[in-house]
């Protein structure tokens, strides 16, 4: 497993892929804690640069969120958690 491709809880220190962390809408599977990426540029150039394996970009294809919608809420939710 790619360390760049999972993210820590800051909570419970466990180890989350970045497409599940995605996925539970950033909230930690392990303990339910807010997550928020140090950079969310990081998640945006591994999509970008095609780094998803092949099973992976096909995930990222069904994903039912619409991009901008996703990100508004998403900027939604860390207003209301911060
Ligand atoms: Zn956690």
């Amino acid at each position: 497993m790619s360390k760049e491709n999972t993210e820590k809880c800051r909570k419970c220190q466990a180890v989350i892929l970045l497409q599940k962390l995605v996925k539970n809408n950033h909230i930690c599977p392990n303990c339910g804690c807010y997550l928020q990426f140090p950079d969310m540029n990081r998640l945006k150039s591994l999509a970008d640069n095609g780094s998803f394996d092949e099973w992976k970009a096909t995930i990222e294809y069904m994903n039912p969120f619409e991009d901008d919608k996703y990100r508004s809420q998403l900027r939604e939710t860390q207003k209301n958690t911060i």
